[in-house]
Parts: structure tokens; sequence; C-alpha cells
């Protein structure tokens, strides 16, 4: 068999193509990145634990009718993803205000939202990720009318399903990004990961705003203890089996 080749190496991960055009795969590095990759650093451990609890997560979303990209991870920084064309969209759920929209719009830290809000940005390093409206997405060309109304649809049932599970973890979900795909068949299928480095995550034992960060935020900001932050949400979510939900 010939060295896999490298198709793609982005700040945390590497995709690799494999034998068949339908298959990928993705290794998960420990490299760290913040604020458009003005901070650069290392997570010891942090590709094995990314690779682990977006295992469990696609599993559960999957076991949830949720279709993703996840075929099977075959080793600890290792999963096979089903070959797909990226939205260049990242689509954020936020249930709690943090991080830009606190920012942005002033509204406080910690704020629980009436109801979830989805944010679209334009998935583009050089352009710092901006904000979409629909009619820029549109202007773009970046997804039709109908694939943005699914994304924002698909975008609050996985918010429900996963904040229900790390509900059962002791973990409140306060936002998370996602990244989806259009496979052969044009269907959309959830991609990238989901792990600290793409959600934020409170400790609900801990009301500390300092002690309760269990994601990237700890790197982000310098909080220390990054490495068991992760870990800590490992090994939570891996003692949850994964349940059917109604
Ligand atoms: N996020 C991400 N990648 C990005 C931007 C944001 O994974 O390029 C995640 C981030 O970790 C958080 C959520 O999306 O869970 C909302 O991030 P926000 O817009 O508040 O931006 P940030 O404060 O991270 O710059």
């Amino acid at each position: 068999m010939n060295a896999p080749s490298k198709l793609y190496e982005g700040k945390a991960k590497i995709l690799y193509a494999t034998d068949d055009p339908g298959i990928l795969l993705t290794y998960f590095k420990d490299d760290a990145t913040a604020f458009n990759a003005q901070k650069r650093g290392n997570i010891a451990g942090k590709g094995a634990i990314n690779c682990a609890i977006s295992t469990h997560l696609f599993q559960l979303l999957e076991a949830h009718g949720i279709a993703t990209h996840w075929i099977d991870s075959p080793a600890p920084t290792e999963m096979r993803v089903k070959a797909v064309k990226i939205l260049p969209i990242e689509v954020v759920v936020r249930n709690i205000a943090a991080g830009s929209l606190c920012q942005q719009t002033g509204i406080a830290l910690g704020t629980v939202l009436a109801e979830p809000l989805v944010d679209l940005y334009y998935k583009n390093d050089s352009l710092g990720d901006p904000l979409l409206t629909l009619q820029r997405l549109l202007l773009m060309q970046l997804a039709t009318a109908e694939q943005a109304e699914q994304l924002r649809l698909k975008a609050l049932a996985i918010n429900q399903i996963l904040s229900a599970f790390f509900q059962s973890c002791g973990i409140t979900l306060v936002d998370f990004k996602l990244e989806f795909g259009l496979d052969a068949q044009q269907q959309i299928l959830l991609a990238d990961e989901i792990s600290p480095d793409t959600c934020r995550l409170w400790n609900q034992a801990e009301r500390d705003p300092a002690r309760r960060v269990m994601d990237k935020d700890r790197f982000r900001q310098d909080l220390g203890n990054v490495e068991a932050g992760y870990q800590q949400v490992l090994e939570r979510v891996l003692a949850q089996p994964i349940q059917l939900g109604g």
C-alpha cells in the first residue's frame, strides 16, 4: 500500500486520501491556535482526546438520526470519514452569551438566551471569518436558500441532542461551531469535529467563571490546566452511554 497522501493540513487536523475515493482519513493534532491563528500552542494529548470525544458525539448524533461524515475511528488520533465537499460556512449555535456575541452586542457573559441563536459565518481565515447575513450568503453563492435553512434546522436539532447529553454529564453547552459538507448525492452531512476546541463547555459543579471553563477558552485566556479541562470532558462524555432519546 502507498503512503497516505496528504490532501490538506488545517490548524488542528490533517486530512489524508485513502485507497477508496469515497473515504478520507482525519488525523487529530495536538496543535492549538486561537484568535485566527495569532496565538499558537500545543495541548498534550489533545488530538486523541478530541478524536475520542468527537467519535462519541458523532455516534450519539447518528443514533438520533443525524447524518454525519463519521465512519469509524481506527486509532486514537484517527477518524475515517465520508468524503464530502465542505460548505464554507461555520454554523454557530449559542445557548448562553459568551465570546464574540458579548463583544459585538454588549450582552453580558453568561446571559441565558430566551431561545438558541444560530449565527452563520463565512469560513475564510484571510477575511477573519466574518458574520454572514442570509442575503450575503446568497450573494456569494455559499449555499442555496434551501440549504441555508437546512443548516439552521439541523444545527438546532443537534443543539437539542447535545445540550441534553452534556446536561447528563453535569456540563452546560454554552455554544458550539459546526461544519457541514455535501456528499456525492448532494446530501448535507455533519462534518469536521465536535470537541472542546469547538464548543464552550462549563462545569456545572463550579461557579467561578475561570474554574468552570472546560474548553479552549482555557487556552485562549491563559487560564491554565488546559489538558485537565479537556481530559475531564472526555471522562464525563465516555461515562455516559449513548441512549436513544425522544
Ligand atoms: N468557534 C470555533 N471555530 C471558530 C470560531 C468559533 O470552533 O473559528 C467556536 C468557539 O469555540 C465557540 C463558538 O464557536 O464555542 C462561538 O465562538 P465565538 O463566535 O464566540 O468566537 P470566539 O469568541 O471563539 O472568537
